[in-house]
């Protein structure tokens, strides 16, 4: 299918809706019946029917069949967030004395559910460094059932070998989930390198204008509806209709946006790369990157998202370059229109900051759609007050 064909046409039912381009938000919570049989059927098979908002919801199933098809996959759920979707995608795949190998520094919510919530049911995660395959050979136990990757990472853009991966997973019955929200389904797409489970967050490029949460998670129709049927009826944290109606409308813009990203990320990291008070970049599009072989295999496209480590003794020269940035905000999260900065070190205390440690000077950079020239003008006059 057309990536057009599926952003434009595919499952919008138009003339069901008086052939308006823009789909109803069917704001409803629950659906009527004519005969007491069909109530029964929807009951025995929610996940085939309209029952009740918590389950389907003609406007989320629009959404659905579009991302699902994006990511080639036979079917997903939207979740309210993507830390939702990361929750039921390993809630679905454990028990008790379970094990789960995650790469090093998931997602900060994904680290806060395998080092505090899974603990208490049992359930145990060993993490390693994914940029070697031999390390998951290594960490894999008889009583391990799922891998957790995130590929490239939201910080350092560590990469995963997904078909590597993917392969030593399969022989070993594992299941594989991925967090893919860097690349979307439209730079990287995990289901083809054999990944079971595809997680993305929909606030960040899927939306695009920072205006509502969501969270995707792909997969086979055996493995969707399974979920479907248990975590995401349980913990209730499907998408309300608007804010399904919200990723549509971004749908509809993603690849332009992403087109105009790419193109501004090149000549910000162009910028700071030639910048003396700028000791590295890291971008998995960039020669220098030491995963680059592998990001150009395996991601058609990287932008927004870049980290760089700025050169400065003191914490405070730090925290005063990004409090002069005149244009690029300070907060977290990525994917909008707007320009974004976030200081490693707003993770620790001051007194706890070493010069010495690269960590603590990073920066991490979200590319928006702004002309990349009023980026790199602020960015130049904050610079101009360090010195
Ligand atoms: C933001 C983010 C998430 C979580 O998504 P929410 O929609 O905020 O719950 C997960 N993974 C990555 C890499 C993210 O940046």
């Amino acid at each position: 299918m057309d990536i057009s064909y599926i952003l434009n046409e595919f499952a919008e039912e138009r003339e069901n809706y008086f052939n308006a381009v823009s789909p109803p938000i069917m704001q409803t919570s629950n659906f009527v019946f004519d005969t007491v049989e069909d109530m029964r059927k929807a009951f025995a098979d929610e996940y085939s029917t309209y029952l009740y908002s918590r389950g389907r919801n003609p406007t989320v199933d629009i959404l659905r069949k579009k991302l699902a098809a994006l990511d080639g996959a036979e079917d997903c759920l939207v979740f309210g967030s993507g830390a939702a979707a990361i929750f039921a995608s390993v809630l679905a795949n454990v028990k008790m004395g379970d094990h789960i190998v995650s790469v090093d520094q998931p997602y900060s919510w994904a680290q806060k559910m395998f080092n505090d919530i899974l603990p208490r049911f049992g359930v145990t995660t060993t993490y390693i460094d994914g940029t070697a395959i031999a390390n998951f050979e290594r960490a894999i136990l008889p009583n391990t059932t799922v891998i957790y990757l995130e590929s490239p990472n939201s910080w350092d853009y560590a990469l995963q070998d997904l078909k590597a991966v993917a392969d030593l997973a399969r022989a070993a019955g594992i299941v594989t989930i991925i967090d893919n929200s860097y690349c979307t389904p439209l730079y990287q797409r995990p289901i083809e390198y054999g990944i079971d489970l595809v997680m993305q967050t929909a606030t960040k490029y899927i939306s695009g204008h920072s205006d509502t949460l969501g969270g995707v998670l792909s997969g086979s129709k055996e493995m969707i509806e399974r979920i479907f049927n248990s975590e995401y009826m349980n913990i209730g944290s499907g998408i309300q209709p608007f804010n399904a109606w919200l990723l549509i409308r971004g749908l509809r813009t993603l690849p332009a946006r992403l087109d105009r990203i790419s193109a501004s990320t090149i000549k910000v990291v162009d910028y700071l790369k030639r910048h003396p008070k700028v000791e590295s970049v890291i971008f998995p599009f960039d020669e220098t990157f030491p995963q680059y072989a592998l990001a150009k295999k395996q991601m058609s496209g990287a932008c927004g998202l870049l980290t760089f480590i700025i050169k400065a003794e003191t914490i405070a020269r730090v925290e005063k370059f990004c409090e002069d940035l005149q244009h690029i905000f300070m907060a977290v999260s990525w994917g909008g229109h707007e320009s974004l900065i976030i200081p490693k070190c707003s993770g620790i205390q001051p007194a706890e900051f070493n010069a010495s440690n690269a960590t603590h000077r990073m920066l991490r950079l979200y590319v928006g759609l702004e002309d990349p020239d009023y980026l790199i003008k602020d960015l130049e006059q904050a610079f101009a007050k360090m010195m």
